[in-house]
């Protein structure tokens, strides 16, 4: 069965004051319940890394990523993050691929494959971000369009590689619009996702994969997203900025 797992993405926010507090929020909630079955992933930024993987060692199932990595080993690249310096920081898990860095960094498939991979590298889990604009979906190409994002990327690795990715399907129109995807949809596209994981990697590791939703997740929405068949969690924006919020989207999975 895969892994139900709940991201939550800050984006450029908060600073370092602001981060230590909305994590010891998110802690103290969290010690006054049990759910160690859900995975919980703190996507922060570059700078508070250390310090808040610091601050959630020890508390089993919630863990730490970073929002990107650099496509390149080491050396000369001037303001980029390598895998390597995130593995010291004892970070396992990392963002590629989100659309905000595909759209306003002009990251395209060959350059997040490679980011894959040398995250795979450092034993850090990739959580591959990939969905379609409002134009593909309005010309109803919406599944050929992630196909080929698939195909180009992850459907490249082989099985072993491809069984420690995270996939988290975004429709870009409803990132950050307050407008979520239809059940219909979503399930839709997961069972799209399924069906070509299907294909090429078999069946136990199509179903064993972990397909989280993201696009407008809040509290009220989340139970109906997390209890359609093959959605097995959600990459949260904007809700995951509230402790108490997002300990609640965490707590819809059921
Ligand atoms: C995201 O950051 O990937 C995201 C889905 O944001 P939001 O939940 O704010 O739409």
């Amino acid at each position: 069965m895969a892994q139900k797992i709940v991201v939550a993405n800050w984006k450029m926010n908060n600073d370092e004051y602001s981060s230590k507090a909305l994590t010891y929020d998110f802690l103290k909630l969290l010690s006054q319940q049990n759910n160690t079955d859900i995975k919980k992933i703190l996507c922060v930024p570059f700078p508070f890394l250390g310090m808040i993987e610091n601050m959630c060692r020890g508390t089993e199932s919630v863990y730490v990523g970073a929002q990107n990595c650099s496509s390149h080993e080491s050396g000369a690249y001037t303001g980029e993050v390598s895998v390597s310096m995130l593995s010291s920081l004892r970070v396992t898990f990392v963002i590629i691929g989100h659309s905000e860095r595909r759209e306003l960094f002009n990251e395209k498939d060959d350059v997040l494959l490679e980011k894959i991979k040398l995250s795979l590298s450092q034993k850090i889990t990739p959580i591959f971000c990939f969905g379609e604009p409002l134009h593909i979906r309005e010309k109803n190409q919406h599944i050929e369009f992630v196909t080929a994002q698939l195909s180009n990327t992850v459907l490249k690795l082989n099985k072993e590689e491809f069984s420690k990715v995270i996939l988290a399907y975004e429709p870009i129109w409803a990132i950050g619009s307050g407008k979520t995807a239809s059940l219909e949809n979503i399930e839709e596209m997961h069972k799209a996702i399924r069906d070509v994981l299907k294909i090429k990697f078999g069946n136990s590791l199509s179903s064993n994969s972990s397909i989280l939703y993201g696009g407008s997740v809040n509290s009220t929405n989340a139970q109906d997203i997390f209890s359609l068949s093959g959605v097995d969690g959600g990459l949260v924006g904007g809700a995951s900025l509230d402790a108490k919020v997002f300990l609640e989207i965490v707590n819809s999975m059921g």
